[in-house]
């Protein structure tokens, strides 16, 4: 795929943001698109930055370490999101990448979050980070269970370190539009009961990572303020990536 194609998908993904945005009342400029960049090679991730791609997803810290040297190279300054589930023991990788890290998105633990925090608070940093949450409750998603989300995000607000940016999930992979979006309407409760709670460290928190190639305009509709986008930008992935 060519730079100009890809430039052409974003230019369509951001029409459909746009128009989510007018049908929801929104205004687009609280959107923003993360391209998940996740599995493509280094190339083409660096085509996807000349593009227009500013903020990547990636979902492996073995990924972004062996990206990060050339993408901080680059003029447009690209940053990366954590999209994929962070182990413990890959923490010191993730933060030798440097700060073209900028935001943790699936923080589903308050042992992750301490472990995260006190090796970034040693750094000399502060990192920015989401709570997964679980909507749909299917086994194989990681993310806290509804029920716990906003304790753990309270406790995770705390932690030296992080900054505790709002909430992330991944929605439930089904053609019932209806189901989906009750999942995302969670996620925006959850993230108006932390808002109102005004916990130490949760002012912030106003962050909605919700929403992918095939259902951003239910995420846009229920308060979406990052949509993480890959197959509609950088065409089909490979089985099992
Ligand atoms: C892969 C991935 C995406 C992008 O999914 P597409 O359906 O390709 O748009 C979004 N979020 C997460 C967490 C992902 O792993």
């Amino acid at each position: 795929m060519s730079t100009e194609a890809i430039s052409a998908a974003i230019a369509q993904v951001t029409a459909r943001i746009e128009a989510a945005c007018t049908a929801a009342g929104r205004d687009p400029q609280e959107v923003t698109l993360v391209v998940a960049t996740k599995t493509v090679p280094l190339d083409r991730t660096i085509d996807a930055v000349r593009a227009g791609a500013v903020l990547l997803g990636e979902s492996r810290v073995q990924d972004i370490a062996a990206k990060a040297g050339t993408l901080t190279a680059l003029p447009e300054r690209p940053r990366v999101h954590m999209i994929g589930r962070l182990q413990s023991n890959k923490i010191n990788a993730l933060l030798r990448a440097g700060d073209v890290v900028t935001c943790v998105e699936t923080v589903d633990s308050h042992a992750l979050a301490e472990a995260l925090g006190s090796r970034a608070a040693a750094a000399g940093r502060t990192i920015d980070v989401l709570v997964q949450v679980n909507v749909s409750g299917e086994e194989t998603k990681a993310g806290a269970a509804p029920d716990d989300a906003v304790a753990l995000a309270t406790a995770v607000a705390v932690v030296p370190g992080l900054r505790l940016r709002g909430l992330m999930t991944i929605g439930l992979n089904s053609p019932d539009a209806d189901r989906v979006r009750a999942g995302y309407a969670l996620l925006r409760e959850l993230r108006d009961a932390l808002l109102a709670s005004r916990a130490p460290g949760t002012s912030q928190a106003t962050e909605l990572s919700m929403g992918m190639s095939g259902d951003l305009e239910l995420a846009i509709a229920e308060g979406a303020t990052i949509v993480r986008v890959g197959t509609a930008i950088l065409g089909a992935r490979p089985a099992g990536g």
